[in-house]
């Protein structure tokens, strides 16, 4: 997506540890047009899937899932919560995450109440990395007998394993950028 891919040239910051900083427009300020547009590309994307539920997780997710879920026949976003504390067994699905920027461990919960197997899922998040998330994701979308319809991401890097594995696993999976190498002398390379 080109006007992502400018945006990201001009405002993004190439951080040490392998960190694209992008807190000026994706993940700490949010310019609501461009995830307009970025709802839009989703949209195009994923025509005709039948897609009746978004699910994302906290908390960098959720304002691209809300911005998005309105190109999608306003179907319901459900986030998923990082949450340190035990749960009564049986009410939630649950999944470990381990987070690429914090290195903490979370149990990631979703209440039964709001996915089941009526349900046909896209799976929103700003970055993907090393799949974690997303594999925690995926976990529970599968373990709640819904079906997935495919992963929409902001912005993937392309130099980390998760898109490889995400792809092996037969998992349809679209990122709007995909950075194929950045430094911070050379900035930012995308794929493609
Ligand atoms: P993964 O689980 O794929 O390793 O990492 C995905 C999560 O880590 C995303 O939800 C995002 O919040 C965070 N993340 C991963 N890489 C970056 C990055 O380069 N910049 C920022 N801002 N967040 C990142």
């Amino acid at each position: 997506m080109e006007l992502l891919k400018q945006r990201i040239r001009r405002d993004g910051q190439v951080m040490a540890g392998n960190v694209l900083k992008v807190d000026s427009f994706l993940n700490h300020q949010m310019d609501i047009r461009l995830f307009g547009e970025i709802g839009k590309e989703f949209r195009r994307r994923f025509e005709g899937c039948g897609i009746n539920k978004i699910l994302t997780i906290e908390a960098s997710g959720i304002g691209i899932a809300c911005i998005a879920a309105q190109y999608f026949d306003d179907a319901p976003v459900v986030f998923a919560k990082k949450n340190p504390t035990k749960n009564i067994a049986g009410e939630v699905y649950t999944s470990k995450v381990e987070s690429f920027t914090h290195g903490r461990v979370y149990n990631v919960i979703v209440s039964k109440r709001f996915l089941g197997p009526e349900d046909r899922v896209l799976i929103i998040d700003d970055f993907l990395a090393n799949g974690c998330a997303l594999m925690g994701l995926i976990d529970i979308v599968r373990a709640s007998g819904a079906e997935l319809a495919g992963a929409g991401i902001v912005i993937e890097k392309g130099f980390q394993e998760g898109g490889r594995i995400i792809r092996g696993m037969g998992v349809r999976l679209e990122s709007l950028a995909i950075v194929e190498s950045m430094s911070e002398e050379g900035g930012v390379v995308f794929r493609g």
